[in-house]
């Protein structure tokens, strides 16, 4: 940042490019090992400033994909207004260098059209999110779940029309089980629309789209895997060796139980501590390290400050 506040991107952003990068699928875009979610953090509730500094630290280090939802906040929306802030304040002259992915498939707005899969719910939000995000396309869009009342060629035809509408250049899918998404592989590729990419919760304390399968349909089809909550949302990281932080998301969120705080997981924390201390690495890194060698594209990580994703990219920035 200048002195008068103007964002200027770090001229060695991609210093660390040979490493940081990796194929996704076997198409033409290149992902960071670590992206950056906005599902919490990036609200309405929360410091701007704050966001905004985990942004450019993120830009600044090689960070190029953004991962938002249209229902990211809260309140609802508001992860994305904070984007379109974003990129009106600072990332406008990086437009072309960044890839930014957004969702629908979860509860977003009242009435039988805002929520699941339908063409007249994905359509509708797709114009809302770009309008909120300021955008005039996003790189990536995935249809959030699978909805098991809508046909499935309703939802996959609707995200092949918006990329021929030039609102999204990929899609992309998320939480769908094994037998979906292989006719959703299927029915994209037939209409020169690949699915680029599956995003799933992976970490080391779930590991279901490995133990189902996903992973290894996904590899074997030449689609990207990305994987969200990496650190089972700060339960893999220090964060709540010592207690519950009032500042942490145990504490402030219905989404992490405190009765998730077990003293199994203390064990096992402890344990991941020394296997980290002989790597030289913290708790988070271990539990980065565990997914990326699975053969995934991404990590898809949140962060509430700078110091947390300095932590979590810097084995990865060597
Ligand atoms: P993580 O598992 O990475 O958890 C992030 C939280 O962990 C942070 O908010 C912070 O908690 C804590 N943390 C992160 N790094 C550290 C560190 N180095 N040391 C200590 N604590 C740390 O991911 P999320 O659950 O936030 O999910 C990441 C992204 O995945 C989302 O933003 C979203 O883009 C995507 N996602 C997608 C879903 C889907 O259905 N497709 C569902 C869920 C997520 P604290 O706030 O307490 O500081």
């Amino acid at each position: 940042m200048d002195t008068n506040g103007t964002y200027r991107a770090a001229d060695d952003r991609y210093a660390h490019a040979a490493d940081l990068y990796n194929r996704c699928g076997k198409s033409g875009v290149l992902l960071p090992k670590v992206s950056l979610g906005f599902w919490h953090n990036f609200g309405g509730v929360d410091p701007y400033e704050r966001s905004r500094a985990i942004t450019h630290y993120a830009f600044d280090h090689g960070i190029t994909h953004f991962d938002l939802a249209n229902n990211y906040g809260p309140p609802y929306g508001s992860a994305e207004e904070t984007m379109g802030r974003l990129m009106e304040q600072d990332f406008a002259p990086y437009r072309d260098e960044l890839f930014i992915s957004t969702k629908a498939g979860y509860d977003m707005w009242d009435g039988p059209y805002g929520n699941w899969g339908s063409r007249k719910y994905l359509m509708a939000s797709l114009d809302q999110s770009l309008r909120r995000m300021r955008l005039e396309y996003v790189d990536l869009f995935y249809s959030h779940r699978f909805d098991p009342e809508t046909p499935i060629e309703e939802t996959l035809q609707a995200l092949v029309d918006i990329v021929r509408q030039g609102k999204a250049l990929y899609v992309g899918i998320s939480n769908w089980p094994l037998e979906p998404l292989k006719q959703a592989a299927a029915y994209l590729r037939e209409r020169d629309v690949p699915l680029l990419i599956y995003q799933g919760r992976l970490n080391m304390l779930h590991r279901q789209p490995i133990e189902e399968g996903i992973l290894d349909f996904c590899k074997q089809e030449n689609i990207g895997f990305i994987a969200y909550s990496p650190l089972a949302q700060g339960l893999l990281t220090d964060r709540y060796l010592d207690g519950i932080p009032a500042d942490s998301r145990m504490a402030k969120d219905h989404f992490l139980h405190p009765w998730a705080r077990t003293e199994k997981l203390l064990k096992y924390l402890h344990e991941l501590q020394a296997q980290g201390q002989a790597h030289g690495r913290t708790i988070a890194q271990e539990a980065l390290n565990w997914i990326l060698e699975q053969g995934v594209t991404s990590v898809l990580v949140g962060a509430s400050s700078v110091e947390q994703l300095s932590n979590n990219i810097a084995t990865y920035l060597k």
